[in-house]
Order: C-alpha cells, then sequence, then structure tokens
C-alpha cells in the first residue's frame, strides 16, 4: 500500500507499531509529487526543495503528530521556507520566525513539508486562479478549477500528493476547495486558532484551519493548532478541549436546521439533490429537522466584500518594495515613484482591484455609506445566527452553489465569481465555526460538500455530526484517477 494515500491516524498507527519510518511517508509522498504534481500543480517552488530533507524532527512517541508531514499554504509564514502568497511582491521573502501555527505543529512532532501550496495572490479569490504561479488544476477533472484560495492545499490531500494540510479561510477558502476536491475542511471559530505569521488578507475574518482526507484528521490538527497566543490580540483564551472526544456516531436528537434563505436562484439543482439526500441521511441517523430563516442572507456578499477589501487595502500597504520581496527596478530617483512601480509590477489584478475597492469604502465621504454601514448589516449578520443558535444545535447547507467550474469561466467576471462565496462568508462574518465534508459527486463525477455550522467555540459539535455522517456514507473514501 501507498503509504501517501493513509490518512494521518492510519499512519500515526503504523508509526507506532514501527512498521514504518516518518523517512517512508516522505519518500512516497515525494514520488507521488513527481508523477502527478506536474499535472495537479497543487505546490508551488516544489523543484527548488529537497522534499526528503523536510525538517525531520525526532519522534517521541508521546506527540500527537510524531512523524506526520503536514502541507502548508503559502501564507503561513515558514522560517527555513519561503513564504510569498504566490504573489510576485514577495518573491524571495524568508521570514525570519515561524507562524505559532508551525511552532505548535513542529511541537507535536510534525514535519513542515519543504514546499508549500498553491493558493490564489493573498487568499483573493474562489478558483486559486488568481495564483502569479497560475491555477492548480482539480484532481477530480483537470480542466476543472479546485476552488480557492487554498485550492493548492485541498488538491494536494484529495490527489495523495500530501497527508494533511492547512489553509486559510477569510470567506470560504478552506471549505469551498474542500468542497471542489472532495476533502475535509474546517473553519474554526475567529479566535480559536492564532492567526500570528498569517499574512493578513483582512484581519477580522481570517482563520488558520485543516484541510484533510477525514474528520477524525481534521479533529487531530485542531488538537494541535488551537489555543490562545499572546501573539496574537484577537486570540481568546479558553480551554482547547480533545477534539476527537467529539467523535461519536450517535447523533439522535441533535437539533439541525436549514435556512429558507440558501434556496437561491443559482444553487444547482443536483447539488441542491444531493445535499438534500445528505440532510434526510442526518434525519435517518436520529437528527432533528427544521427550516429557519436568515434573514439578513442576502447582505452577506456586499458586506464581506466591502468589510474584507477595507482591511486587505490597509494590510497590503506594508508591500511597498522597501521591506519585504520585490523591488521595481528602473525607478527614478525619487521613493514615491519606486513605491507606484513596485506595486504596479508586484501585485497582480485581482489585487488590485481589492486594494482600489478597498481604499474607496474607507475613504472620506464614502466611509459612513459604505464602510460604517457594512459593519452595522455585520451584526445584523451575526444576530441573525445567535437565534439560531439560541434553540439548535447546527446549520446544514450546501457549502458552494455549484461542483467545481471550469477553468477560465468565470476569472473574466469577478461578480460571478464573488457569486459562489454566497454559502461560506457569513461564517466569518459571523466569528463562527464551520466544517466542508463530501457528501456525493454529481453525474460528471465532480464532489458536493456539506457544510455544518455552529455556534462560536463548538468545533465539537461540527465533529460530531460530521463524523457521524461520514460513518454512515462512503464519499470520504472516494479517490480521483489522474492518469500517470
Ligand atoms: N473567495 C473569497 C474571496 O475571494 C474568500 C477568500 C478567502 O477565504 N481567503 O475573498
Amino acid at each position: 500500500m501507498d503509504l501517501n494515500t493513509l490518512t494521518a491516524n492510519e499512519l500515526i498507527k503504523k508509526l507506532d507499531k514501527k512498521e514504518i519510518t516518518s523517512r517512508d511517508i516522505l519518500t512516497s509522498l515525494e514520488k507521488r509529487i513527481k508523477e502527478v504534481d506536474s499535472k495537479v500543480k497543487a505546490y508551488v517552488r516544489v523543484n527548488d526543495s529537497n522534499l526528503l530533507n523536510s525538517e525531520l524532527i525526532t519522534h517521541n512517541s508521546e506527540l500527537s503528530l510524531k512523524g506526520i508531514p503536514v502541507s502548508i499554504k503559502d501564507n503561513i509564514c515558514t522560517r527555513e521556507y519561503n513564504t510569498e502568497c504566490c504573489s510576485k511582491i514577495l518573491e524571495g521573502f524568508k521570514p525570519p520566525y515561524d507562524a505559532t501555527v508551525i511552532q505548535k505543529l513542529k511541537e507535536a512532532g510534525a514535519i513542515i513539508l519543504a514546499a508549500k501550496t498553491n493558493m490564489d495572490e493573498f487568499a483573493f479569490g474562489s478558483s486559486t486562479e488568481n495564483s502569479c504561479y497560475g491555477p492548480t488544476h482539480n484532481p477530480w477533472d483537470l480542466d476543472t478549477v479546485t476552488g480557492g484560495s487554498s485550492g493548492g492545499s485541498a488538491a494536494a490531500v484529495a490527489s495523495d500528493e500530501a497527508i494533511m494540510a492547512l489553509g486559510s479561510d477569510t470567506g470560504g477558502s478552506i471549505r469551498q476547495p474542500a468542497s471542489f476536491c472532495g476533502v475535509v475542511g474546517l473553519k474554526p471559530t475567529y479566535g480559536r486558532v492564532s492567526r500570528y505569521g498569517l499574512i493578513a488578507f483582512a484581519s477580522s475574518l481570517d482563520q488558520i484551519g485543516p484541510i484533510t482526507k477525514d474528520v477524525r484528521d481534521s479533529a487531530i490538527l485542531m488538537n494541535v493548532i488551537s489555543g490562545y497566543d499572546a501573539y496574537d490580540s484577537t486570540s481568546i483564551n479558553i480551554d482547547v478541549p480533545d477534539y476527537t472526544k467529539s467523535l461519536e456516531s450517535d447523533i439522535k436528537g441533535i437539533r439541525i436546521a436549514f435556512p429558507n434563505e440558501y434556496f437561491i436562484e443559482g444553487l444547482d439543482k443536483e447539488v441542491k439533490a444531493i445535499v438534500q439526500e445528505a440532510i434526510n441521511k442526518l434525519k435517518s441517523l436520529g437528527a432533528n429537522y427544521k427550516s429557519v430563516s436568515l434573514p439578513h442572507t442576502q447582505y452577506a456578499i456586499p458586506v464581506y466584500y466591502i468589510v474584507a477589501t477595507a482591511e486587505a487595502s490597509s494590510n497590503l500597504a506594508r508591500f511597498d518594495g522597501v521591506q519585504y520581496g520585490f523591488r521595481a527596478g528602473g525607478a527614478k530617483a525619487n521613493l514615491i515613484d519606486m513605491y507606484k512601480k513596485t506595486r504596479g509590477e508586484g501585485f497582480g489584478q485581482e489585487a488590485k482591484r481589492r486594494i482600489i475597492l478597498g481604499t474607496f469604502v474607507l475613504s472620506h465621504g464614502y466611509y459612513d455609506a459604505y464602510y460604517l454601514r457594512a459593519l452595522k448589516v455585520r451584526t445584523l449578520i451575526k444576530q441573525d445566527f445567535d437565534k439560531v443558535f439560541a434553540e439548535l444545535d447546527c446549520i446544514v447547507t450546501p457549502t458552494s452553489p455549484t461542483a467545481a467550474f471550469k477553468i477560465g469561466e468565470k476569472i473574466k467576471d469577478p461578480l460571478k465569481m464573488y457569486l459562489s462565496d454566497i454559502y461560506t462568508i457569513s461564517a466569518n462574518l459571523a466569528g463562527i465555526p464551520a466544517i466542508s465534508i463530501p457528501c456525493g459527486f454529481t453525474k460528471k463525477g465532480l464532489p458536493v460538500g456539506l457544510q455544518i455550522l455552529a455556534k462560536p467555540f463548538n468545533e465539537e459539535m461540527l465533529f460530531k455530526v460530521a463524523y457521524a455522517y461520514e460513518q454512515n456514507t462512503p464519499w470520504h473514501k472516494m479517490k480521483p484517477k489522474i492518469a500517470v
């Protein structure tokens, strides 16, 4: 059996029995990456790295991720490896420190894989087509997108080029690619996982989270990366439970809900039927079902694209050719000219679009009309969820209104692209946790994801429901066939 096809929890057992070493796992990953990554393109700068030299740690059997390689999105700082957000403007940037999640992974005995995963530039996108390296290809159909922005991490896990991976989610960037690639992706509660060392997109929305082959691995990875961090002022000091304890298959009496407002026009018929089937499955496992209302859902996309771009425009101001990465040549002897040339050449189109939009909504005269109003509606969106969770345990929805679309299909129409975030962004605006798990396939063989949302710091509920569903369905075991 090829070790790269296994989950971390399966590999840990083999490591414990001394049947294999972590070097064996790395070797099988390296072989797989060589076989298929020229087609999938899940990793960037893979040629510069010797994967077998990925920092090996002594494997203390007490450590929970001893000897397990973890693949890291290109916006999470790793001291040993460049971190460039798949943007020309960060070309050559090697951070002087590790993100807190990387530190925690190392302390747990994990191996940080020497190649980083592809992403939309600065995590701006829903398809991983906005990377300066070009798109990642969906392992289920190489002509379709992986979703984004953590498309590289999701595709690496789906194609068995990774055992488990980290992504970041500002408006769906873990869940939507997980859904498109048929893997498990979790966005934790805002404040659950430290953002220290995550290159900021929109600081009030960003969270790092796991992308894995099954729900157990997601819980294992969450056990390692969660918790208070004094380096992140928005990190919250609440005990981290052992998430693997919530993996029970009994969900009798759990109260689940579907929001009426989520039956939107753009919801694909096949996706709707598959998700309906998944809800029926949960009901047959004993869950009580109700439909509910989240009345401010229609404002989620405009609110998100005001708040997120406003924060992004300010976060990206630091990339000016002075401190990090790329500096344009040929500027006149004048600082402003150097800034302009560097930012003009260093940022891609979508990054520029967002900087312009964000600067506009924050500018004098428009701040009240757009940004301030968006913040108020954001509170209303959060209150919609509070009301539902006062009575019910979780909300179930499709993760995305469609399965993966063709590469090139939406890239010229940013508004169409933004609409694919309709089901995921509300969780970020409200700060609540949400998971996407595989729940079936379209007739064309593309995966569909079921999203489960719960109240803040109730990741345990997500794990419980997701695990029960997974134990009673075959989807997570399916593997894409990539011709080698
Ligand atoms: N697709 C959304 C966007 O383009 C979300 C991206 C993300 O979560 N990083 O902003």
